[in-house]
């Protein structure tokens, strides 16, 4: 199985594990949950045993050397080891581990306010399940400046090089840039990290402000191109005016700095999937495909994942768009598409190339 094909079908549809609970990764949060593994030079988050009804084609073998069979081929990988500062706690006494969590290889991530404006008001995305870490005790409502440099400076000992700084939209005009900005500047003032932060489009004010605060990429999340897939999934973020938004954030941190989440397997037309992505690849915004993926405690937790076939038209499509105008993934300097464990797109373009 070549390196895309095997990428793709971890990401839609899991890695069974003979109900081996192997003990890692994110059960929940923001983002989409699951473990991360190695896979010769590329990485992946996949989940583990995640659709009963549906077994993953794809199993774990366990032991010294962990592979995956796939075909009858066994494919060696291995398993990021938990860092040394998941053991640690900050002055104020707060677990590390609570703060911030190590995203694939060398990314450190956080959810800066774990809760969201719209689910609140019944009008969430059904797809997130941004307040089931906090329900349960394993993360905390917000996260400091302070907070977050104690822990950047003990995962910087442990290999990180990038960070990604997200949030759940607070009932404020400026849907958290602010509380994104001042972590932005601490951070920066400790050492020169490269930091991507995720918001909901705001206005070009404070677009600015995180661009002065010194964050180096920004993620504002489209999620579907299809209207109406956005007013039945996320309904409170469907009217939010994200053209401009991306267009004004291009402008500013430049072209392959800024990305957007696209979720396939929502229910979307998929002829708006090819006019979305050069869509956003005219204005140098690399649209971040993703499969759908069913998080527990999520609204759509028992909805399918899309097939992987489905997936591997679209990375394709999407391959070529990126190489039709010259926008460049490796170039990007931090967050989800420097990681790249969540997407295949960085496999679909070797494939292409
Ligand atoms: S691509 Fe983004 S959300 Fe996925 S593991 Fe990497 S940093 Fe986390």
């Amino acid at each position: 199985m070549d390196g895309f094909t095997l990428k793709n079908t971890l990401l839609c549809r899991g890695l069974d594990t003979g109900g081996a609970d192997v003990g890692r990764g994110r059960k929940g949060g923001a983002g989409p949950a699951g473990t991360c593994l190695e896979v010769g030079r590329w990485i992946v988050n996949t989940g583990l045993n995640y659709s009963a009804s549906r077994p993953s084609p794809l199993k774990l073998r366990l032991g010294e050397r962990p592979s995956i069979i796939a075909d009858g081929e066994e494919v060696p990988v291995s398993f990021i080891n938990e860092p040394a500062f998941y053991g640690k706690t900050t002055s104020d006494g707060t677990p590390m581990k609570k703060v911030a969590l190590l995203h694939g290889r060398d990314c450190l991530a956080t959810t800066l306010y774990q809760r969201c404006t719209y689910m609140e008001q019944g009008r969430g995305c059904a797809f997130c399940a941004i307040h089931t870490t906090l329900d349960s005790g394993a993360t905390i409502l917000r996260k400091t400046p302070r907070q977050l440099g104690e822990v950047l400076m003990e995962a910087r000992k442990d290999g990180v090089t990038h960070m990604v700084i997200t949030t759940g939209t607070p009932n404020t005009r400026d849907h958290g840039a602010r509380m994104l900005a001042r972590a932005v500047e601490h951070l920066k003032s400790l050492c020169n990290i490269p930091v991507h932060v995720q918001l909901t489009p705001p206005s070009g004010r404070y677009l600015d402000l995180l661009h002065r605060a010194g964050a180096d990429t920004i993620g504002i999340h489209m999620e579907s191109f299809d209207s109406s897939v956005m007013r039945r999934v996320c309904p409170g973020k469907s009217g939010l005016d994200y053209g401009s938004a991306l267009e004004y954030a291009a402008g500013l941190f430049g072209d392959g700095q800024v990305s957007s989440f696209i979720l396939g397997g929502l229910g979307e037309a998929q002829e708006t999937m090819k006019e979305g992505f050069e869509a956003l690849a005219t204005t140098g915004v690399i649209p971040f495909l993703v499969p759908f993926r069913p998080l527990p405690g999520s609204a759509m937790e028992h909805h399918p994942p899309p097939d992987p076939s489905y997936m591997a038209g679209l990375y394709l499509e999407l391959a070529d768009i990126l190489i039709k105008y010259g926008l460049d993934i490796s170039g990007h300097r931090a967050g989800c598409v420097r990681c790249g464990a969540c997407s295949a797109i960085d496999t679909a373009l070797e494939m292409r190339r």
